[in-house]
């Protein structure tokens, strides 16, 4: 049987490891005393909380057929339905249903919601009068002349729907998402999509019209867009981890990566226990860019180039439990907002865990647990903040939104410096880039949240994709 050392025990790596299960020996490098990565479960007084991401997508199948199949399926859970709203303008403001990121395909839904002013309403409204051209192009030939395969995603609404329903219906969702800047952010990576509309002469919002009428449901309850794990999503790499088989070495850092006898390959790593060196036939690579860089480096500089180039947004998570019942708290009907960064408050983001998850409340039904997120690209300041000031800006803002919470009875805060990468314009071929140079590297396969997607379902099929491609090798 093969051997392969899976280099980051993240969800990417850990995917990886289950999909080579019975097929190879496996072991599983992870810098931190525990696998997951950014799938973390800590406890707030007691109380078990997500630290990092709270869901996994689940109008695409990977994440949640990867929880059933490693033996999560029961504790798979739905949310409570509830609107995706902004916190903006002075007040909560639902988001009317049949938006497409924030974009309505009818501006007349937005009539009295509040979300823009009634003259960027009139400008999102006068999109179907503005005269469409290709702003992209296929990257085989070019539209006017000229080659034109990415844009970022403001600079292609910016001009269709106006500044201001970019920046107070998109730059929010995208900051939840991404932490990024729609100004920076790839059209073609981040919301692909809409990359065929841009390379068409078609109006946004007639597109985004057809789109709706292609995707109807059958009448009754809609299907959650995200599910979580009763418990946690900590609990999906931890039993990804023991279902693969794999040999899993936590704190133990990969250090370097060298060429040993015939086509191996070699990691020097530190582990708690000193140094150790590990040969394999095969090595998958599952980190976050810079630390890929490090390991590449010395056989591919071009792979180690562009990856050094990718920038991260950090964040922080603060999460808090105030001493009184979910159901005394601010309505039933919410589960969080976000907020858009012209509104000028330090909070990106809040989820009101009581609110939408059954198991949090069934976990500390006398508790009302919250939690904020802080920090997108170009705010990495914020994470330098102690941990009190960020507690107190937090709380500060979420009685500004929510009204009064009531004695704070635990909080804890949770710096994520290297959370997400960002997807800039050119971003698609960086990554084919990366991907042409390590091909030159047999027995050498990449996966992570770098490639093609930053969420947890897109992160299971670069892993288990990686896995694939080793084994047809
Ligand atoms: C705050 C936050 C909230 C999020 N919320 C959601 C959400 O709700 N839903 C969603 O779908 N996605 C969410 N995401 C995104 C998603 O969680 C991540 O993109 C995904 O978990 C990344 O997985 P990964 O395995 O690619 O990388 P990581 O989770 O970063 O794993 C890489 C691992 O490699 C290890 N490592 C690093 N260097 C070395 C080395 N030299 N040797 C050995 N090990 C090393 C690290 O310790 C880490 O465990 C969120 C992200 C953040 C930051």
């Amino acid at each position: 049987m093969p051997s392969v050392i899976v280099i980051g025990g993240g969800i990417s790596g850990l995917a990886a490891a289950w999909e080579l299960r019975g097929k190879a020996q496996v072991t599983v490098l992870e810098a931190g005393d525990r696998v997951g990565g950014k799938l973390r479960t800590g406890t707030l007084a007691g109380i078990p909380v997500d630290e990092g991401a709270e869901s996994v997508m689940a109008l695409r199948p990977e994440a949640v057929r990867l929880a059933e199949e490693v033996g999560l399926g029961d504790s798979l859970c739905d949310p409570e339905p509830a609107p995706v709203t902004f916190w903006t303008r002075g007040a909560l403001r639902p988001l009317p249903a049949g938006h497409v990121m924030g974009i309505p395909a009818d501006p007349a839904d937005l009539s009295g919601s509040g979300l823009l002013s009634d003259e960027g309403l009139a400008r999102l409204a006068r999109e179907e009068a503005i005269p469409a051209h290709p702003v992209l192009s296929d990257g085989t030939n070019g539209s006017n002349g000229t080659d034109r395969t990415d844009i970022s995603i403001a600079g292609y609404l910016a001009p269709r729907i106006g500044q201001e329903a970019v920046d107070r219906l998109v730059e929010p969702l995208l900051g939840g998402i991404y932490a990024g800047r729609t100004d920076q952010l790839s059209l073609r990576s981040a919301l692909p999509f809409l990359a065929p509309v841009a390379a068409s002469d078609e109006s946004l919002l007639a597109a985004l019209r057809r789109r709706r009428e292609g995707r109807r449901t059958a009448p009754g309850p809609k299907p959650s867009v995200v599910r979580g794990i009763a418990g946690g999503t900590g609990r999906l790499p931890r039993a990804v981890a023991a279902a693969s088989g794999a040999r899993v070495l936590t704190s133990s850092t990969a250090l370097s990566l060298e060429r040993a006898a015939g086509s191996r390959w070699r990691v020097h790593a530190a582990t708690e226990y000193g140094s150790a060196t590990l040969d394999a036939d095969a090595v998958i690579v599952a980190l976050p860019a810079h630390a890929a860089a490090t390991l590449l480096g010395p056989h591919s500089p071009a792979a180690e180039a562009e990856l050094d180039a990718v920038r991260y947004a950090g964040s922080a998570v603060v999460t808090m439990a105030f001493a009184r019942r979910w159901q005394d708290g601010p309505s039933p009907d919410l589960n969080g907002f976000l907020v858009p960064p012209v509104d000028g408050r330090t909070i990106k983001a809040a989820t009101l865990l009581s609110h939408k998850w059954a198991w949090q409340r069934e976990e500390a039904p006398s508790k009302l647990i919250l939690r904020a997120s802080v920090g997108r690209v170009g705010e990495e300041h914020l994470l330098g903040l102690d941990d009190r000031r960020l507690v107190t800006l937090a709380r500060t803002e979420l009685s500004q939104a929510l009204g009064p919470l009531g004695d704070l009875h635990a909080s804890k805060v949770t710096r994520w410096p290297q959370g997400l990468p960002q997807y800039e314009v050119g971003h698609a071929n960086r990554v084919a880039a990366i991907r042409e140079a390590v091909g030159k590297l047999p027995g050498v396969e990449l996966c992570g949240a770098l490639y093609e997607g930053v969420g947890v379902a897109a992160c299971v099929t670069t892993g288990r994709a990686a896995a694939q491609r080793l084994r047809e090798e």
